[in-house]
């Protein structure tokens, strides 16, 4: 098929997916500001996709806690009806894997009604300790040297499958994001395996890829990576669109950039 005006669109660009707030100490900007950015930008839907993780043991908590979810489902009640007929509000969650925490994980996700849940890895565990494979705190990309980046970016991986496998989860986040600071990162044959593997798992949970356009800003092109979107739409995965934006401003960040983008990946 050549280029035709009356193809599909490969996303839906009208709809961010993945936004954060000030409630996860990481971020700035207030729940309001971040649907009023998304105002301005002409966005049909907002999704928040606030960070939850268990039984992390790490110095910088960088995620909401109970009570911080009890104020977030009140708060965007409150902005869903302030805001109803103008934008779609949606609350959902950013889950942090934690193979140790599964039935912690699974009770803490039964507590609310989500209309999104996003599966990420946010920690690698080496002696008791957790580090956190997206920082780029010194610290912690020491660390991933002394243990060797091929083996770490071997367990992200395989937590990611063991994640989609263990738990109801309908979009995974950022997917070759990890170590995303490291410098020369490159896939290994065995990390291209898995690769597929977890796309299959994806794909026969029904659950969408996330195309994350911070990745514009990390690298010049979204996570994940060009091949690994060609292989989702390959195999019929749906690709949801999301800023993971970190401040009001960054709200549907690069989304004007995506269908040019997506169009020369489409198989
Ligand atoms: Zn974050
Ligand atoms: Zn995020």
């Amino acid at each position: 098929m050549t280029h035709s005006p009356y193809k599909q669109p490969l996303v839906d660009t009208s709809k961010d997916g993945h936004v954060h707030t000030f409630l996860c100490r990481h971020a700035i900007g207030a729940m309001e500001e971040y649907v009023q950015a998304a105002l301005r930008k002409g966005l049909r839907s907002l999704t928040f996709l606030e960070h939850m993780e268990a039984e992390i043991q790490y110095p910088h908590r960088s995620w909401l806690e109970e009570l911080d979810f009890d104020f977030y489902f009140e708060e965007g009640q409150r902005l869903r009806e302030v805001y109803q007929g103008q934008i779609e509000v949606r609350l959902g969650v950013e889950m942090g894997y934690n193979p140790d925490a599964v039935d912690t994980l699974r009770k803490k996700l039964g507590q609310y009604p989500w209309d999104s849940v996003g599966l990420s890895c946010h920690f690698f565990l080496h002696d008791g300790q957790h580090y956190n494979l997206l920082s780029n705190r010194r610290e912690n990309l020491q660390k991933f040297a002394d243990f060797g980046v091929d083996t770490v970016l071997h367990s992200y991986l395989a937590m990611l499958i063991e994640g989609v496998q263990r738990i109801d989860c309908t979009v995974l986040c950022h997917l070759d994001a990890g170590l995303r600071h490291m410098p020369g990162i490159l896939f290994n044959d065995e990390h291209k395996r898995q690769i597929h593997a977890l796309l299959e798992a994806v794909h026969g949970r029904g659950m969408a890829l996330e195309v994350n356009t911070s990745g514009f800003d990390y690298r010049g092109n979204p996570f994940p990576a060009d091949w690994i979107i060609t292989k989702a739409l390959e195999m019929g995965i749906p690709l949801s669109p999301g800023s993971d934006a970190h401040r009001p401003e960054e709200v549907g960040r690069h989304f004007d950039r995506l269908p040019a983008y997506l169009e020369v990946l489409r198989p």
